[in-house]
């Protein structure tokens, strides 16, 4: 891949963004399953005005901007990325508030330090998001959530970010700002029209409690998690969706097919959650691609079910 589009296009953009711009950055730096070739322009703008000012500037030159959270939903190309992937680290986009029952928190602010912060404000209703990697951003657009299995009510419940969010800051690709209410967006099960937007922050609508009882909600989500995921390697999590026509879960239907440490190369269908596929140590884009192509066919044929994929694929053959 060409780094230079165009001569003086490096510098232009370092003349126009205040964040950090860096050129070829390997994204495999930024996933959680540690693969990923070259960004041709990874950026990191300081707030709201320098986003806009990034977000033009590639617009007027066709080329793609792609977001990324903590990486930790992604597949991307060993090819790497023609385009800018721009990061929301900065200090503005990690600003977390409290007002009355409604917490802000802005794009960048890891799921670890919102449920934290809710917590140390005696605020109860996102503990579902304990264990999950990413940011707030990540995981609006992805509708994270977790199933309720273990408390003492509500067993078996959904818990997902379309049930607390209230109102979203979000910029469009001609760098304008708008304010969505929860009502203006579509989430479906880990999805949501986000896409292709850039969500800037939410606000979300939280209920009082006891501060010792959410903490020892959000620890059950936790143990839950340390006890059905695999945690020991880099993986994406959860691989494809669970099924709407079928009544067992992805997972559960690829263990029926007898898929569990199933290889291709360095990519591995975890042995502790058949729904993981894990990094071993070096494996390739195109090895977890082959892998979860095998893990779709056998399901189709044993089970004639079809799986979707939940990780999303940046790059050779683009977003699915
Ligand atoms: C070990 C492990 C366990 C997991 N467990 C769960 C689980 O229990 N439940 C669950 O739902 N998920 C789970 N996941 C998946 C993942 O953590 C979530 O999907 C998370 O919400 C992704 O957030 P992220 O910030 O890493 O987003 P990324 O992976 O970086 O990006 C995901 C998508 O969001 C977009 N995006 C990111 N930030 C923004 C933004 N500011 N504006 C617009 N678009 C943006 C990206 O462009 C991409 O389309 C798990 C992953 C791992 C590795």
């Amino acid at each position: 891949m060409s780094v230079f589009a165009e001569a003086g296009l490096e510098q232009k953009i370092r003349d126009l963004v205040k964040g950090a711009v860096k050129v070829g950055e390997p994204l495999s730096r930024h996933t959680s399953l540690h693969i990923g070739g070259p960004a041709k322009f990874f950026v990191e703008p300081v707030d709201r005005a320098d986003l806009s000012a990034v977000v033009q500037f590639f617009n007027r030159r066709s080329t793609a901007v792609y977001v990324m959270g903590e990486g930790s939903n992604l597949l991307v190309s060993d090819d790497g990325l023609d385009a800018a992937v721009v990061r929301l680290r900065s200090a503005f986009f990690r600003r977390i508030a409290v007002q009355n029952n409604l917490v802000f928190a802005a794009a960048g602010v890891p799921l670890a330090a919102l449920c934290i912060y809710a917590e140390k404000n005696g605020l109860s209703g996102c503990e579902f998001l304990s264990g999950i990697p990413g940011t707030v951003g990540g995981a609006l657009v992805m509708n994270a959530g977790s199933r309720e299995v273990d408390a003492d009510q509500g067993a078996g419940r959904v818990c997902s970010m379309s049930q607390i969010v209230s109102q979203l800051e979000v910029m469009n690709r001609h760098g304008e700002v708008s304010l969505y209410a929860k009502e203006d967006v579509e989430f479906g099960y880990r999805s949501s029209n986000l896409k292709g937007m850039i969500v800037l922050g939410a606000w979300f609508r939280l209920a009082p409690a006891d501060r010792d009882a959410i903490k020892q909600r959000g620890e059950r989500f936790i143990g839950r998690k340390r006890t059905t995921q695999d945690l020991t390697l880099p993986s994406a999590g959860c691989v494809f969706k669970n099924p709407a026509e079928s009544r067992h879960g992805a997972g559960a239907l690829i263990d029926q097919c007898r898929l569990k440490g199933t290889v291709v190369g360095d990519a591995q269908v975890s042995t502790i959650h058949a729904n993981f596929i894990v990094n071993k140590g070096n494996a390739r884009f195109a090895e977890v691609k082959a892998l979860m192509e095998l893990v779709q066919t056998k399901v189709w044929e044993h089970c004639s079910v079809r799986l979707e994929p939940e990780v999303e694929i940046w790059g050779q053959g683009g977003l699915r």
